[in-house]
């Protein structure tokens, strides 16, 4: 039993779904296949909706969207009753869509909970289109919603958290009695509901998290996340040519790596799959018969000193000042209890007597400073913000007993003449944190693979 996900860069076009249907139908496996949008549905739904729009808008939207989802069906099927049925479904969600559309307008009101809701169509969609290249392919494939599905969700709308135990009592006893009749679940990823009944998003990218939830839920025995790279590498290609792909991760080091800015896996996915310790792969849809990157707990094995490293480029230092700061109780827990409210994630933080350094995103800035304009008097006085700030963060199994390799790593940055900022070493044993000024990060990320790797 395996849960296999698929995001909207394999399902561009009528090409890359029939690589991916292939994939699926080789399979002889009992499973659940999760989708995301097609490419670029997700973002086209957002910028409709935050710009004024007028009715007539409103229909050449739809229709571009009817345009595209039966240009890819076309593509992927040709007998008529499965196409028929697809292009019933179809109109069924836009009929739906066009409606909530109307309503936005007229209202002259956007609330995150519509704004979620509307997301949630480009996966609706997809599935339709996808299940029916399945069925085209002999594979007897079923769109399925996941609120229909069950999956829970807390109402933190844009960036849900799934409540899992109530997840579970749905979503397995639905998918079992589908495996019963030799069914395969096409599932929609990216959105849950709420117990009052409202849709929630999972984040952007949010697919790979309902995947794991999924497999989490079922207790599958693997999940699957097929991507266009070929998996973990030992840094940004990008930034440096000579990275390497990574066969193995730990949990821990694949939830670091992920937190902190590789782009390969939502930050939440692992958990869930990790909890049932179920092997996590990624792999290339391009390149099926590459091994990809398997995280499981085997992955501490071939201990390596810094298996990857990845950064986050746009971040910013928000300093706080207040006096005895450093001494007082609770300061630090009111100073993130008011960010964490205002949604703000901390990704670093560092105190001394007389200020708190926090690292965060730098889009988020003012609205952090407003946040703290509601703190105490005399809890802090002022704050100073410093711009240009990336964070890096170097990930290995045994990197937090090993001594000497921080020191390794500072002393080869030192040596391009770059500033370290704050550092942090001790939150996870596999990861080591630290900033630098955002014009370095380059330079610096080269060196330290240079160091660790050889290229
Ligand atoms: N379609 C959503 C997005 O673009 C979710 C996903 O791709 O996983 O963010
Ligand atoms: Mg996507």
């Amino acid at each position: 039993m395996k849960v296999l996900k698929f995001g909207g860069s394999s399902l561009k076009d009528g090409t890359s779904m029939i690589s991916v249907g292939k994939i699926i139908a080789s399979d002889q496996e009992e499973k659940v296949v999760v989708v995301s949008a097609i490419q670029g549905i997700t973002d086209s739904l957002l910028k409709f909706m935050s710009a004024g729009r007028n009715e007539e808008e409103v229909q050449q939207f739809i229709k571009d969207l009817r345009d595209r989802h039966l240009r890819i069906l076309t593509e992927v099927a040709n007998s008529m009753d499965v196409k028929q049925t697809a292009v019933s479904l179809l109109t069924a969600q836009l009929v739906r869509l066009e409606r909530i559309l109307y309503g936005i307008i007229y209202l002259e009101e956007l609330t995150p909970r519509t704004k979620d809701l509307v997301q949630s169509f480009g996966e609706r969609m997809s599935v339709i289109v996808m299940a029916a290249m399945l069925q085209e392919m002999g594979v007897n494939a079923m769109p399925v919603e996941a609120d229909e599905l069950g999956i829970v969700t807390d109402g933190n709308y844009g960036s849900a958290t799934v409540e899992m135990e109530a997840t579970r009592n749905n979503v397995a006893p639905r998918i079992y009695e589908m495996f019963k009749r030799q069914e395969v679940p096409v599932v929609t990823g990216f959105f849950g509901k709420t117990r009052e009944g409202h849709i929630t998003l999972l984040g952007r990218n949010g697919t790979d998290y309902s995947a794991s939830v999924i497999a989490n839920a079922i207790d599958a025995d693997s999940l699957e996340i097929w991507k266009d790279v070929d998996g973990f590498m030992s840094a940004d290609p990008k930034v440096v040519p000579t990275a390497v792909p990574i066969s193995q991760l730990s949990y821990e080091e694949a939830a670091e790596l992920s937190y902190f800015g590789a782009k390969v896996l939502h930050p939440r996915t692992v958990e869930p799959a990790r909890a049932k310790s179920i092997t996590i792969k990624v792999k290339n849809v391009f390149k099926p018969d590459y091994e990809g990157t398997a995280i499981n707990p085997k992955g501490v094995e071939g201990r390596k000193t810094i298996k990857s490293i990845s950064s986050m480029p746009n971040m910013a230092m928000l300093k706080v000042y207040g006096s005895g700061l450093g001494s007082k109780s609770g300061v630090m827990s009111e100073i993130s209890v008011l960010l964490s409210e205002a949604g703000i994630n901390i990704y670093s933080a560092a105190t001394s007597q007389t200020c708190l350094s926090l690292l965060i995103e730098e889009k988020e800035l003012k609205h952090a400073e407003k946040a703290l304009s509601d703190a105490k008097r005399g809890v802090v006085d002022r704050f100073e913000t410093v711009r240009d700030v990336a964070l890096l963060c170097l990930v290995g199994e045994g990197l937090g007993q090993k001594v000497g390799i921080a020191g390794r790593v500072f002393a080869i940055v030192a040596k391009t003449g770059t500033n370290i900022g704050l550092i942090s070493a001790g939150a996870s044993t596999v990861a080591l944190t630290f900033t630098v000024k955002r014009k370095d990060l380059e330079v610096t990320t080269k060196t330290i693979h240079q160091e660790f790797f050889g290229g």
